[in-house]
């Protein structure tokens, strides 16, 4: 488990500061949602915590540790994009033993890893079929198995549910929710649904071109927004 602290993170990409001085300070088991329009960033702040991009400025920590220049495998975090390319012709076991496979984890610990995600992920049954034998949540399921079985201690996922089907979508937000009281990691989460970002978040962070525009719990937000991109925002339907 770890806290996660940001400050004046910035990033830019040629001539465009995509993120333009961040602060923020996500505590230890929370369920952060970022929000915001389509280019506003949430993926890029995403990365820069996962360590996928470098910082032009600021700094990130990671459970009290400064995490500058270290790899995205030292970070102690699991990251699940949109989509998710799960190995085919490997096994559901398979695909998510391979990583701690190559971190030459011991055999039996695999085991055990792979099995109590499974199990929290209800993909037992499946363990030993070909992700093509598999519907789409299920194969979601098994890329955030993946994360899970590296015991991460903060988990990243940028828009998971956004190739699904809207029922399977919405089916899905209950299995974050469910998978967030289970593990009680940390967990940083990039959608555009706001619906989505009401359901799942402790707090969430309203991002509008690079800049946090308001952070606050679901309902605070609802009620008292801070401004008007706020309000149209989150008001709007989808
Ligand atoms: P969001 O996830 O909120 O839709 P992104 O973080 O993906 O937004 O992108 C923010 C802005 O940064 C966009 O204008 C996008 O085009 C730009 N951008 C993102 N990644 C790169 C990159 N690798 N090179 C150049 N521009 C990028
Ligand atoms: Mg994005």
């Amino acid at each position: 488990m770890a806290d996660v602290r940001l400050s004046g993170v910035k990033k830019r990409f040629g001539a465009t500061e995509v993120l333009k001085g961040v602060d923020l300070d996500i505590a230890d088991g929370e369920f952060v949602v970022f929000v915001g329009p389509s280019g506003c960033g949430k993926s890029t702040l995403l990365r820069t915590i996962a360590g996928l991009e470098e910082l032009d400025a600021g700094e990130i920590a990671i459970g009290g540790r400064s995490v500058t220049g270290l790899s995205p495998s030292d970070r102690g975090i699991a990251m699940v994009f949109q989509s998710y390319a799960l190995y085919p012709h490997m096994s559901v076991y398979q695909n998510m033993a391979f990583g701690l496979t190559l971190a030459k984890t011991d055999k039996a610990e695999i085991d055990r890893r792979v099995r109590a995600a499974a199990a929290v992920l209800n993909i037992t049954d499946y363990l030993d079929r070909k992700p093509k034998a598999l519907s789409g949540g299920q194969r979601q399921r098994v890329a955030i198995g993946r994360a899970i079985v590296r015991e991460p201690q903060v988990f990243l996922f940028d828009e998971p549910l956004s190739n699904l089907d809207a029922a399977l979508r919405v089916r899905m937000r209950y299995e974050f929710a469910r998978l967030h009281a289970e593990l009680k990691t940390t967990m940083v989460y990039v959608t555009h649904d706001q619906v989505e970002a009401m359901t799942l978040a402790d707090r969430i962070v309203v991002l509008s071109a690079g800049r946090i525009e308001q952070v606050g719990a679901p309902l605070d937000l609802y009620e008292y927004p801070a401004n008007l991109f706020v309000a149209e925002f989150i008001g709007s339907p989808k």
